[in-house]
């Protein structure tokens, strides 16, 4: 998508704070974070939000999911655990429409959310 702000991080023609990258999946600290450690974990293919995701997307979504397990515990939550988030369309408060996972961890975090 060539209006996409995710899409051009993934391609680079944005930078980000990257923490992880392979071909499919992007992850890199979010620019206004919520906690001492927040991070974003994005598919390199545009999905717009859950609500759009194929039957296909699912072993994505699996490695994405793994993958931000895999960076939560790597960057000290492994213990303390963390808040793994994907917010979807105007109701669950998305805001860039390109799937992504929050990682936050760090702090205790409140429930339920506002
Ligand atoms: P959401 O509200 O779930 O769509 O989350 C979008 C997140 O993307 C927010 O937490 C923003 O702070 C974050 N964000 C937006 N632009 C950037 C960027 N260029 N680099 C890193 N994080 C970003
Ligand atoms: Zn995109």
């Amino acid at each position: 998508m060539d209006d996409c702000i995710f899409c051009k991080i993934a391609k680079g023609s944005i930078p980000c704070n990257k923490i992880y990258e392979d071909g499919e999946l992007l992850a890199f600290h979010d620019l206004n974070p919520q906690a001492p450690l927040h991070f974003l974990v994005i598919p390199k293919k545009h999905i717009p939000n859950v609500m759009e995701l194929e039957s296909a997307d699912a072993p994505l979504l699996g490695r994405l999911l793994h993958k931000a397990q895999e960076l939560a515990a790597g960057l000290g939550c492994a213990e303390t655990g963390a808040r793994f988030v994907i917010n979807c369309k105007a109701d669950g408060g998305q805001t860039v429409d390109h799937l992504h996972c929050h990682v936050l961890g760090g702090r205790a975090l409140g429930w339920p959310p506002g």
